[in-house]
């Protein structure tokens, strides 16, 4: 039997490479805990009496998202939402449907369970074949991101919510700062610092609490608290291997090499970007021609309604039905 490291009484089960620590279940639980409340303290993303739409996508970062936060912050003041995407065999229904009935047990009243479907009328997947009979080879990955934070911030407007809180990884965050250097994005580099202001004012501040653990920690801890979860890769993963996918390989690669450089890295920019990242400004961004929410200066429509045009949807609905679903909306 090997002791814990941190305790010294319990058997450690958990060898965490990046600080060369053998942890028992309870050490390893603890110790994530207290490096999100920290932070979270750090970098004050998070204030007393805040209300929060917590948007879950019902893999293994979502319970423990739920399950660290719905700890440390009054659940009356926590809200879901989770938004199915519509890619054969991904984001099942009922990997949403264990998150959802998580967030009810930890007293959590308002859980909204859509999809990209209610917003644009298609499924993800329909989107992506309607682009490449076209000849957009756009990245699956960008309408999924785009319309998801789109409508994360439309239900975090309505439920009157302070801020949106994902739950981002240490592994994507890296992977992100990655490719936002290689694509020579400094603004996009800027704004994922904790401290940068979101970019207007009708966008809603958003936190990222777990950015400092490790994706095969979040697994861990989801095991460790017996939360059974099947983690899908999204299929377009392999279909079209994006620049993120590669960095993704790589990062792995080094990480494994090099135990801890991922976190490294993050630290580093942490440091770095402080400054400039807190003298971001915000803006008061013109609205988008077609849907009318904040788009950059120099654009006429949006992001998202240009690729959506592009991609051949003509006329989306962007319409949402103001009303709380939760799983009634699943058993339907
Ligand atoms: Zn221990
Ligand atoms: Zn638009």
């Amino acid at each position: 039997m090997v002791l814990c490291d941190a305790c010294r009484v319990r058997s450690a089960v958990v060898y965490q490479e990046h600080t060369g620590r053998r942890l028992c279940r309870e050490c390893f639980i603890a110790d994530v805990v207290e490096r999100v409340r920290y932070e979270i303290k750090r970098w004050r993303m998070i204030k007393n009496g805040e209300n929060l739409m917590l948007a879950l996508s019902g893999g293994k970062d979502s319970f423990v998202l739920l399950d660290i936060l719905s700890e440390i912050h009054d659940p009356s003041r926590l809200m879901v939402v989770s938004i199915v995407e519509g890619i054969p065999g991904y984001n099942r229904r009922e990997d949403i449907e264990k998150v959802v009935r998580y967030a009810k047990e930890r007293g959590i009243d308002t859980i909204i369970v859509t999809s990209i479907r209610e917003y644009t009328g298609l499924d993800l997947s329909e989107i992506v074949s309607m682009a490449w009979r076209r000849g957009v080879r756009e990245s699956p990955c960008t309408y999924d991101g785009l319309l998801r934070r789109r409508i994360i911030n439309h239900y975090a407007r309505i439920y009157g919510a302070d801020k949106t809180v994902t739950a981002h990884n240490l592994d994507d965050e890296a992977q992100t700062a990655i490719v936002n250097i290689l694509r020579g994005d400094w603004v996009g580099l800027l704004r994922q610092h904790p401290l940068a202001p979101p970019a207007s004012r009708r966008l809603l501040p958003r936190v990222k609490p777990l950015r400092k653990v490790y994706e095969w920690e979040t697994a861990t801890y989801a095991m460790l608290k017996g939360f059974k979860f099947q983690e899908t890769e999204c299929m377009y993963l392999e279909l079209a291997p994006t620049l993120r996918a590669r960095v993704r390989a790589a990062l792995y690669r080094l990480e494994r090499a090099k135990p801890g450089s991922a976190l490294r890295l993050l630290e580093t920019l942490d440091e770095l970007l402080e400054k400039p990242a807190r003298e971001l400004s915000v803006e008061d961004l013109p609205s988008c021609a077609r849907c009318g929410e904040p788009t950059s200066p120099a654009r006429r429509v949006c992001k998202l309604c240009e690729v959506l045009e592009k991609a051949g949807v003509i006329s989306p609905s962007y319409q949402i039905p103001f009303k709380a679903r939760g799983l009634a909306y699943l058993e339907a």
